[in-house]
Formats: C-alpha cells, structure tokens, sequence
C-alpha cells in the first residue's frame, strides 16, 4: 500500500471512528432519555421471581419451581422460563401445549411458540410446527442461530431437525380419542361415523348412570359416543366438556433475576380443532409474550384471534411504560378487547382472556377476562423463593363464566 493511500486510509477510519461515537454518544443520551421518561418503579437490587399461567403447577409436578431453581442458581432468565414451560411441553397430560395437545381439525398436533430475551434484547417464534414438541426451545433456536425472528410450518420443522431436535408423534391417543369423539359429534353433518348401512352401525348406547338423565340431549348423545369410542368413564365427562367447549391452554411464563435482567415464553398447540396452518397469538411477538427489561414482560394465554387484535402482551407492556400498574396495565387492555365488541355481552361471553404480567420491580398481576366458577376461579402461579410456587386468584374483569363456543349446552364435569 502506498503512503498516500494509507494515511487517506487512516483519515478516512477515524472519520468513521468519529462519526461512529458521535452516533454512539447519540444513542447513549437517547437511551438515558428513555429511562428518564419511564414511570417503572425501580428497587435495587431486583429480585428472582416468575409468574406462569396456572399449568405452571399441576398435580403431577411444580414445573415454575423447576425454572426458579435454575434462576436462583444464577440461570440465564430465558432459560429459567423455558425450563418452566418445557414441563407441560413433555406432560402427555396437559392437553394445551407441546406432547398430547389437542390436535387440528385434520387430527395433526401443530405447535407455537416465541420468546423474548431481555438481556440481549432479542427474540424468536415458531408457528403451526409438526412433530416437534419443545417449540419454546426451537423459538430460541431461531433467536440464537438465525437472522430471522420467525420461521413457521414445514421450514420451521425441517430447521428444528438440522438443529438437533427429536422429531416425534406428538398425538396421543387420549387426545386423538377426544378429536375423534368431536369429529363423530358432527357427523350428521358430514360422513364421519358409522353409516346406516354400516355391518358394525349401532343406535347409541343405552344410558347407564341417571344422573345422566337430566343432561341435555346433546350431552347424552355424546355420552353414548364417548363409551362407543373407548374414553374411559372417568375421563367421559372432561372429553365431552372438550368437544363442546374447544379448550384454550398455553403456558406463558416470564422471569426476573437480581440483576434485574428479565425474559418471557409462550409455547402452546393453539385452540383445538383450529384449521391447520392457523396461527393465533402464541407465535407473535407482542401478543402472546412481550418483554423489555427496561419495564416488564406479559404474555397471555386465551382467545388468540382476540388477543392479535390488541396487541395484548406489548399493550400491558407499554401501559406500564406510561406508568400503570401491571394490574391497570392489564385490565386496561382487556377493556380494549371489549371495546372491540362495542361491550356487547353476548358476544364477549363467549371470549376468555388471560395476561400473566411481571414489571422490572418483580411487581405482579394475573388478570383474566371473565373469574371463571367460585370453586376453580381463574389463577396463575408465582414463584418468588418465599416458599414452594403457589397459585393465586387472577384479578377478573367480568364475574362469571366465558361460555362455550360454538353455543352449546354445558356439561357437568
Ligand atoms: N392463545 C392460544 C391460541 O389462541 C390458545 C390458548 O391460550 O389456549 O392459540
């Protein structure tokens, strides 16, 4: 290289170098700015603490426990929560998200998930993913090994099994046992079930229990299916309550550390019975989960086409940027959603929304749209080092029960 070109060179890098920093010192000043302007209640230090929807604690086993070990041991915050969900994702008995969940209308298992580190201020998501069942952890994946934020169906599959992960059935025959029992509900409208002329055709079942006999005719139809189907007695009921009521699951959980560091996830397999390919709130960054260490994290579990219409997790999360609380926060956004409907009753009962909501300080809320019955009232679960992770009440918008949808009578569980 010749000397003129060199030192030209050398201008020309500390030209870049100056301008590099002005720009630098811009963002710093912007930055500070930006705390300035946040209403957040500060303590220092912060505290470990996470908050999960209800399945974070289940008979079976305390998986929010599992994440806050990890927290309090110094885990990376994202790990902590996807340790939490990455429970009901392996329980073949949660029937709301990862291995078990309730299939689509075409009986495939399709999975979403995203999560937001607040640490390295970035994210990921995956949606409608087959045959994978720890989607919060691929979600990461493709925060931490690709450019994108988010891949879905066939591409995030075949990226899951270049990156290592298992592919596996996630069907299990509890669940394909309830599609099935929904898809033969609807066979008089459609060519499911045994015909007429069928060799093995029978009129339903006779009616063993009378407490039965004061169930509306729908439920004693689907009564008669269930045990011609196989569903155990004992599981009848809750299948019947399934196929009537499509169920929301999902589990959102969001942690917080000393350092005041902050992460959130949502992994779930969607409404049951969706279309295949539907994606609702769980895989979007800013509706199912939302996180900016600087204020807080959300994330919500519940009707995921409502939830994509406010916004709902980077709603509650700005609402405390401007300084509500997480619970004003939440019902703020809540209120949105009824605004949606013009506050019309009959069409917001059948809606049921839930946002799990944790701010830099380790303040918290549950809130759910509607306090479900007296005796299994709407809930989530902490975890804060006090003791073993408890549930507590979510704060409800409206007294009462969602109800099902499509309208149907409701059965007794
Ligand atoms: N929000 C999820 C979805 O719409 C369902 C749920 O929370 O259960 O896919």
């Amino acid at each position: 290289m010749k000397r003129r070109d060199f030192l030209s060179g050398l201008a020309v890098t500390s030209a870049t170098l100056a301008a590099g920093q002005a720009t630098k010192s811009t963002d710093a000043s912007q930055n500070k700015d930006a705390q300035q302007n946040l209403k957040v209640p500060r303590t220092t230090p912060a505290k470990n603490i996470m908050i999960s929807a209800a399945n974070g604690i289940t008979p079976r086993g305390s998986h929010i426990d599992a994440g806050y070990k990890k927290l309090a041991a110094g885990a990376d915050t994202l790990e902590a929560a996807i340790t939490t969900v990455s429970g009901p994702e392996n329980d073949p008995e949660d029937d709301s998200v990862g291995l078990g969940g309730l299939p689509n209308e075409d009986c495939v298992v399709e999975l979403d998930a995203c999560c937001m580190h607040g640490p390295s201020r970035r994210a990921g998501s995956v949606g409608g993913v087959r045959d994978i069942k720890n989607v919060a952890a691929l979600a990461r994946t493709v925060m931490e090994h690709t450019g994108h934020v988010m891949l879905v169906g066939q591409g995030a599959t075949r990226f899951a099994e270049l990156m290592g992960f298992p592919k596996e059935n996630l069907l299990t025959e509890h669940s394909r046992k309830i599609w099935q029992l929904w898809k033969e509900y609807h066979s008089d409208r459609d060519w499911w079930g045994p015909g007429l002329a069928d060799p093995s055709f029978k009129f339903p079942a006779g009616l063993e229990t009378s407490a039965l006999e004061d169930q509306p005719k729908p439920i004693q139809r689907l009564y008669a299916l269930a045990a011609e189907i196989g569903i155990p007695e004992a599981r009848r009921m809750d299948a019947i309550q399934k196929v009537l009521d499509p169920p929301t699951g999902t589990i959102n959980c969001s942690a917080l550390n000393e350092k005041g560091e902050m992460s959130s996830v949502t992994t779930t397999s969607g409404l049951a019975w969706k279309l295949a390919g539907r994606c609702g709130d769980s895989p979007i960054i800013g509706a199912g989960c939302y996180c900016d260490q600087d204020v807080g994290a959300a994330g919500a579990t519940g009707s995921g086409e409502e939830n994509i219409k406010v916004a709902g997790a980077h709603t509650i999360v700005e609402n405390m940027r401007r300084g509500m609380s997480p619970e004003e926060a939440g019902m703020d956004t809540l209120k949105r959603i009824v605004r949606n409907y013009n506050n019309d009753m009959s069409k917001l009962i059948y809606i049921s929304m839930h946002y799990y909501i944790l701010r830099k300080d380790g303040a918290y809320a549950g809130v759910s749209m509607w306090s479900g019955p007296a005796e299994r009232p709407a809930r989530f679960a902490i975890a804060d080092g006090s003791g073993p992770g408890r549930h507590e009440v979510a704060k409800a918008l409206f007294q009462g029960n969602p109800k099902d949808w499509p309208p149907m009578p409701r059965g007794r569980r």
